[in-house]
């Protein structure tokens, strides 16, 4: 493929896959069909070219043996697959390769359950954590979903590719995957050494250990390029019999240090109970809970004095420690009065989702017209927002940060929720930060000192996935349809992470752009990934540049500053 001078155009693509294809696929060409696959939040012009929904599996191995037979008819051609297209702020729904033939594996959907008493799930990348939730609901298993603030919309699977993580106990979706089955470039389909050995009919063991036998290959399959994911089997986590989500406020900005140190506290003290914890500033939750005091269209910073008056009207302290308990009634219940003991006396105000000053508060709004107490009503809708994805069960409380300036689209909650196709910006500087409050203060700084040079808003939050382990998400968002904002923005980015790696804070995941420019082919991991890539697939067909570094000359332009 690298070989190839010229492109065929798609309609020659097409017409090939046409006669390889079932009436099960459906080829996407016109202007229309192609549509959602270009709009995307991170403001580049994407031209997807053809699109292949696919409707079987047998189909995705025909597509790649077409792709792998282009010495015989000389029409070479590339493919991307997607599950759901909705890496927002990283990809959308775009390829790294413009002319990559998308595979769009939404409509393989299927669940299985392995195990219902010990919580094991085959999925298709098309399951979405509403389908799983509506799967679970229907059959009345109790487990939860690895939900993420992404939404219900979101494929399971490609979230655990891309090693997304969530709030429920069981964070690091891709570690929660214990085996995946695909095909490589030329059409073989791969599974573990111990789906292989057994002999027993049901492959059931493989699903439940993540190691299998000899080298370890799942994690080839995430991150890369080296394979289309056909299914994934996972372990859900049961639901506990209580929970208590619990919120810790600190008023004032120079207790950042402490609120680290009590978040580091309970995470390694209460392991096993705690799921992870964020540590959020005000401009963060402010966001995520007031009107864009300047106008969504404005690219412009909040300004301290609107902060404060904002913070002041919806009781929005300088930082919002966040985190959840499970577990059994008396381990909850004595968890809560371990948090309370570690709080005491450091913390303004300290709020528990069970609490009867809470459950008062819902049952005061229910009786009181709709009309009244409007940002206590709010307030309440977002912390009950909030625990619903704690509790695995999806939602789309998390997704209107992506429109705060979105001067076109308001979020309304009734309806589904699309960042891409409502032309919002977002972009995120997803860093892993050290556990330590020096380090973290730093970055605090590095953030607040980048972000307003450029326009855009500063908003922190810290997930904290172990005791010891740190991802700050920053998200930039800006005005997608303001040509000067999306320069902004990028620029804004590419000093985040430029002035950020000479500190040591390197991101978990990368947009397209940073995947292209950002790795070093030279470098010795990069060449022995290449290696593998050059056995796996040699000429290149699956996603090529997806976590695959580019010779110099072919880095991408970011929007001119
Ligand atoms: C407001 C907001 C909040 C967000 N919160 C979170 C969060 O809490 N956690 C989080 O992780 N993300 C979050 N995101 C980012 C992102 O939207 C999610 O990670 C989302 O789940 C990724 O999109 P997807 O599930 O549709 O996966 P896809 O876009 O389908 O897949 C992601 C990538 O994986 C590869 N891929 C997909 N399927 C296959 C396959 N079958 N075979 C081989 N390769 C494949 C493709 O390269 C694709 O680009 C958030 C985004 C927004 C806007």
């Amino acid at each position: 493929m690298t070989t190839a001078p010229e492109k065929p155009d798609s309609a020659t693509i097409a017409n090939l896959l046409k006669q390889k294809l079932s009436t099960n696929s459906q080829i996407l060409l016109t202007a229309a069909e192609l549509a959602p696959y270009q709009l995307n939040c991170e403001g580049a012009t994407a031209q997807a070219k053809l699109v292949v929904r696919i409707g079987t599996i047998r189909d995705i191995a025909a597509v790649l043996e077409l792709a792998s037979a282009h010495q015989t008819t000389k029409v070479p051609f590339s493919v991307h697959p997607i599950s759901t297209g909705r890496n927002w702020g990283y990809a959308s729904a775009r390829a790294n390769e413009p002319n990559a033939v998308i595979l769009d594996l939404s409509r393989l959907n299927n669940i299985s359950c392995d195990d219902e008493t010990l919580g094991i799930f085959t999925v298709e990348p098309g399951v979405t954590q509403q389908d799983l939730r509506d799967y679970l609901n229907q059959k009345k298993l109790k487990f939860m979903v690895p939900v993420t603030g992404a939404g219900p919309s979101c494929s399971i699977l490609g979230n655990a590719l891309e090693r997304g993580y969530g709030i429920t106990p069981y964070t690091d979706h891709f570690a929660a995957v214990n085996s995946i089955r695909g095909l490589l470039a030329d059409g073989t389909a791969f599974r573990s050494a111990v789906a292989e050995l057994d002999k027993s009919g049901n492959d059931f063991i493989d699903k439940t250990y993540k190691y299998g036998l000899g080298p370890y290959l799942d994690g080839l399959w995430t991150q890369s390029n080296l394979a289309v994911v056909t299914e994934i089997s996972l372990r859900l986590k049961a639901e506990p019999e209580a929970f208590s989500a619990f919120y810790l406020q600190f008023a004032s900005e120079h207790q950042f240090e402490q609120a680290q140190q009590l978040v580091f506290t309970i995470l390694q003290k209460l392991e096993g109970v705690v799921g992870s914890v964020n540590i959020m500033d005000q401009r963060r939750v402010t966001a995520m809970m007031a009107p864009n005091p300047n106008g969504p269209a404005a690219h412009q910073v909040m300004t301290d004095q609107q902060v404060v008056t904002l913070a002041e009207d919806y009781d929005i302290p300088a930082w919002t420690i966040a985190g959840t308990l499970y577990g059994q009634k008396s381990v909850v219940k004595a968890a809560k009065a371990e948090v309370k003991r570690f709080a005491a006396g450091q913390c303004s105000k300290m709020i528990f989702s069970d609490s009867w000053l809470i459950n008062i508060g819902r049952k005061v709004m229910q009786l009181l017209p709709s009309g009244l107490l409007r940002k206590q009503r709010k307030m309440l809708s977002s912390l009950d927002g909030g625990i619903e994805i704690m509790r695995g069960y999806p939602n789309q409380i998390a997704l209107p940060l992506a429109y705060w300036r979105n001067p076109a689209i308001q979020p309304a909650k009734e309806r589904a929720l699309n960042p891409a196709a409502d032309g919002c910006g977002l972009l995120w500087y997803a860093p892993l930060v050290p556990m330590r409050s020096e380090a973290m203060r730093r970055f605090i700084g590095h953030v607040r000192a980048v972000c307003p040079k450029y326009g855009i808003e500063p908003m922190i939050t810290f997930t904290s996935l172990k005791h010891d382990m740190v991802d700050s998400t920053i998200p930039i968002v800006f005005n997608l349809a303001d040509p000067a904002a999306v320069t902004q923005a990028h620029a804004c980015l590419e000093e985040l992470v430029s002035a950020g790696l000479t500190q040591g804070w390197v991101p978990y995941r990368l947009n397209l752009a940073q995947q292209a420019n950002l790795l070093e082919p030279g470098t010795s991991f990069w060449q022995i990934s290449s290696k593998i890539k050059q056995a796996l697939d040699p000429d290149n067909i699956i996603s090529p540049g997806r976590y695959q570094p580019r010779p110099l000359s072919a880095k991408v332009q970011l929007p001119e500053a």
